[in-house]
C-alpha cells in the first residue's frame, strides 16, 4: 500500500539513487522540496539543468569546467611540464586548496576496478599517454587514492609511462588507506606531495 502519492514515491526513488543519500534522507529531502516555494524549486531545477548543459571536460586535463580550457591549464605561470594525475575533479580541488602545487593536472574520472567492470579503457588513461607523447613532460605525479583501485591504477600508468623515459612519482603514503583525497586535510596532502617517491 502506498503511503504517499505516486509523485512523492517517484521523487524519493530518484533522490535515493544519488550517492550518499539513503532512503530516509531521500524522504526528508522529498518532503522539503514539496514544501518549498514554487520559484525556489524552479531555480533549483534550472540550476541543475544549466550545470548539466554547460559543464564539460577541459580539452587538456579533462577536469570539469565551463570553458574549453580550464583556469589551471590556461595559466601560463603554472609548470606545464609537471602533471599530477588525480581520480576526479574533487581531488584536483583538494590539491589546489593546499596552494603548494604549481604544476598542472590530468583527471582520470575514476580508477581501474575489475570488480565493478572498470578497465583502463573506461577512464582517461589513453588521453594521458597521448598527452605525454605530445608535450614536453618532465614528471608525472600519481596522486590516485591509496585504495586497491588507486594503487592498481598508479601501477598501470607507471608501466605505460616509464619506458618512454618520463619521471614517474607516487605521492607518499600517510594518506589513510581507502581514504578519499577530498576528505584529507590540506597539511596532510601537502606532506604527501612533498614526500613523493620515485616509481
Ligand atoms: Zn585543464
Amino acid at each position: 500500500m502506498d503511503l504517499y502519492s505516486g509523485y512523492i514515491n517517484k521523487l524519493v526513488e530518484e533522490l535515493a539513487a544519488l550517492p550518499g543519500i539513503g532512503n530516509k534522507s531521500a524522504q526528508r529531502l522529498a518532503f522539503h522540496l514539496i514544501n518549498m516555494p514554487e520559484d525556489k524549486v524552479k531555480r533549483l531545477t534550472q540550476t541543475i539543468a544549466d550545470a548539466k548543459a554547460n559543464v564539460r571536460y577541459c580539452s587538456e586535463c579533462y577536469t570539469l569546467t565551463d570553458q574549453e580550457i580550464c583556469p589551471v591549464c590556461a595559466n601560463e605561470k603554472r609548470d606545464h611540464a609537471t602533471i599530477m594525475v588525480v581520480e576526479n575533479t574533487r581531488d584536483l580541488a583538494a590539491y589546489e586548496k593546499t596552494g603548494k602545487y604549481q604544476g598542472v593536472y590530468h583527471v582520470l574520472h575514476g580508477a581501474i576496478s575489475p570488480m565493478i567492470g572498470i578497465g583502463p579503457g573506461e577512464i582517461k588513461i589513453k588521453e594521458l599517454v597521448e598527452r605525454c607523447a605530445r608535450e614536453d613532460v618532465h614528471e608525472v605525479i600519481l596522486a590516485t587514492n591509496s585504495s586497491l583501485e588507486g594503487e592498481t591504477t598508479a601501477m598501470y600508468i607507471s608501466k605505460l609511462l616509464k619506458p618512454a623515459g618520463i619521471r614517474v612519482t607516487r605521492i607518499a603514503s600517510g594518506v589513510p588507506v581507502g581514504g578519499d583525497l577530498e576528505y584529507i586535510d590540506e597539511v596532510t596532502l601537502g606532506r604527501a606531495l612533498d614526500g613523493r617517491v620515485e616509481l
